[in-house]
């Protein structure tokens, strides 16, 4: 039997609508999820580090990836570089686990052309004024900063069309199981769709015509 391939996942939101915690809880109750660490030209934040939550490189550096081929996509996003790096994510789906990416909708577009069977999800507060509220309640970003990605949210939400699923993220513990039953249900459907094709051809049978 051919092993099974993980299913490549696209996670995307407007800054703010909680998809990073979404994400860890995925990850953390259940065990068939990777989240692939991307490259960035951003500065680290206070608290991140290098090789958990991105790979934290200088220009020159990200596009030399660039340039042997080594991220599967890469967007600029508020003045930087962010890409993902191809090696973990083609192991990770050979090896059968369901490979998340937190990514933005430039390179979700170029994922899902490179990758027809991805899934596209998009992570949303259930209005406008509350992603505000979210974005200013972190605290981790100076007004200008939070003014630019507001602007960004409203270019993104032009793009929302794209997308497979929108989750409104409402309620964190019920969005992490909608979240993943909608996975599951997305993984099963091309086997459940095949075997009901094949049950019913052959249910079908007694009613053939006999001069064929
Ligand atoms: P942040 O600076 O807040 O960590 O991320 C800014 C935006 O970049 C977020 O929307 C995030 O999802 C996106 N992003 C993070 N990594 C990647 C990546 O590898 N590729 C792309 N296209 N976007 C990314």
């Amino acid at each position: 039997m051919e092993a099974k391939k993980g299913i490549l996942m696209v996670i995307s939101g407007f800054s703010g609508a909680g998809k990073g915690t979404l994400v860890k809880k995925l990850l953390q109750n259940y065990d068939n999820y990777v989240l692939s660490i991307s490259m960035t030209t951003r500065k680290p934040r206070e608290g991140e580090r290098h090789g958990v939550e991105y790979f934290f490189v200088d220009r020159e550096q990200f596009e030399q990836t660039i340039a042997e081929n080594g991220l599967i996509e890469y967007a600029t996003y508020c003045d930087n570089y962010y890409g993902t790096p191809r090696a973990f994510v083609e192991e990770q789906l050979a090896a059968g686990k369901d490979v998340i990416l937190e990514i933005e909708i430039q390179g979700a577009l170029q994922i899902k052309e490179k990758f027809p069977e991805s899934l596209l999800l998009f992570v949303t507060p259930p209005c406008a004024s509350e992603l505000k509220r979210r974005l200013e309640g972190r605290g981790t970003e100076t007004s200008e900063v939070i003014a630019k990605r507001l602007s960004r949210a409203y270019e993104e939400s032009e793009g929302m069309d794209a997308y497979d699923y929108i989750v409104i993220n409402d309620d964190l513990e019920v969005c992490v199981k909608e979240l993943h039953a909608m996975i599951e249900a997305a993984r099963n459907e091309p086997v459940r769709r095949k075997d009901f094709i094949a049950r019913i051809r052959e249910e079908m049978k007694a009613f053939r015509p006999e001069a064929e």
